[in-house]
């Protein structure tokens, strides 16, 4: 009987760190789909887009930098 309770109690552990693998690979592909790691700005934030060249920051409705006229995103 207390085999039977390691057993399931083992068996839940197990699907538990599973659970926690699978959750944090699907967190490393979402974040590699993101786009490169290598711009340190967010896109926009608080209304505001950041250019990604000069970090300037824009009115959400600019299509491109006021300062170094570079396309923005979003
Ligand atoms: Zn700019």
């Amino acid at each position: 009987m207390d085999q039977m309770l390691l057993l399931v109690l083992a068996l839940a552990v197990a699907i538990g760190v599973a659970a926690l693998a699978l959750s944090r690979s699907r967190r490393n592909t979402a974040v590699r789909e993101a786009g490169p790691a290598d711009a340190p700005l967010a896109v926009s934030t608080e209304g505001m887009k950041i250019c990604p060249r000069c970090a300037m920051g824009n009115l959400w409705t600019a299509r491109t930098c006021s300062a170094c006229g570079n396309a923005l995103k979003g």
